[in-house]
């Protein structure tokens, strides 16, 4: 199974918009008219007639690509294109330049300013669908390989990488709000038997049930589950107090239990099972996150002393 098969995120992350939003801007209604008129059928297609109009509806509503005229009364198009490179929630989105004449300063210092590329008016429009679809395609292969370097790419779950850039902001995120974080470290228990009884693949399959059912278990959307590494996972819960992290905790060894993957090299009940360490803390001065996730480590390996297929608890102090 390559990894793509094995990751609905991925196999959707792999195709462009359905119908792409594109923003016209040009002071020139004619104009917009005459580009409407090449994409309409194929993209969602939205007009500005101002600089200060393409950067409101940037802000508010991102769109796919912008086709931007250079000459325009007020603001004009190089700054508006330097204005949504300054801004990191729109400095991704690819801007085309859309002009009447040209000559390669034009061309310089439209690309200087953070353009994709430049057409110029009238657009004979295959010409330019065809470089809108390239610009298109280009992006969302950017945005999949940024993805795909937060991705583990066995179970399709967030790498160590991700987990521990999300620590770090939902950290930030709870000390301002004065709320908990919980922190669960899991084990999967008895597992090099597994390997040894049932073979590597049979493990690798197994890794992917566990992390599928482990990431089922959560909902709201800052919940993350990360594979940390071999047969360990880690599961960050922003606003998050002791008892529902316990609580959730209960339900994630129910849920592996009740999975039934056969292991009949471990005690009773000869079944894959995990074992987990949670730490709790409200983050602040006296507190870091490496002590969280000492903590959690250390109450996992308790958890494994005792008896394993079990939770064990260490909360930290308020600081
Ligand atoms: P415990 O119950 O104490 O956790 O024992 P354990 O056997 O699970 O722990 P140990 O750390 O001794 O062994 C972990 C095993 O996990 C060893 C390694 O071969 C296996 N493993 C780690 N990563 C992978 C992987 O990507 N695929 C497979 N199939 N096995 C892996
Ligand atoms: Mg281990
Ligand atoms: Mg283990």
């Amino acid at each position: 199974m390559t990894i793509y098969e094995s990751s609905p995120e991925l196999r959707s992350l792999l195709s462009l918009p359905e119908r792409p939003r594109l923003l016209v801007v040009d002071d020139q209604p004619i104009n917009i008219h005459a580009l409407y008129e090449i994409f309409h059928e194929a993209h969602e297609v939205y007009a500005a007639t101002s600089g200060q109009e393409a950067l409101d509806f940037c802000r508010a509503t991102p769109p796919d690509m912008i086709l931007l005229d250079v000459m325009m009364p007020g603001m004009d198009g190089h700054e508006v294109c330097r204005r949504l490179k300054a801004d990191r929630d729109t400095a991704d989105i690819p801007v085309i330049f859309v002009t009447a004449q040209s000559d390669p300063a034009d061309e310089t210092r439209a690309l200087e300013a953070g353009g994709v590329d430049f057409i110029t008016k009238p657009a004979n429009p295959a010409v330019v669908r065809a470089r809108v679809k390239t610009h298109l395609t280009l992006r969302a292969q950017n945005e999949l390989l940024r993805q795909l370097a937060f991705i583990d790419g066995l179970t399709g779950l967030a790498n160590r990488r991700r987990f521990d850039e999300a620590l770090q902001s939902e950290w930030r995120h709870c000390w301002r709000r004065e709320a908990p974080l919980t922190l669960l470290m899991i084990d999967i228990d008895y597992f090099k038997r597994f390997n040894d009884r049932y073979g590597h693949q049979a493990g690798d399959a197994c890794l992917q049930d566990v992390a599928a059912t482990l990431k089922a278990a959560f909902g709201r959307p800052h919940d993350l589950v990360a594979r940390y590494g071999g047969e360990e996972f880690v599961c960050l819960l922003p606003e998050t107090d002791l008892a529902a992290g316990e609580a959730k905790a209960q339900v994630l060894l129910a849920d592996v239990e009740h999975l039934a993957i056969p292991n009949d090299a471990a005690p009773a009940p000869a079944v894959v099972t995990i074992s987990i360490g949670l730490a709790t803390a409200v983050p602040g001065e006296r507190t870091d996150p490496r002590t969280v996730m000492a903590l959690a480590d250390q109450a996992l390996y308790e958890a494994k002393h005792a008896g394993r297929n079990c939770l064990r608890t260490a909360v930290v102090s308020a600081g």
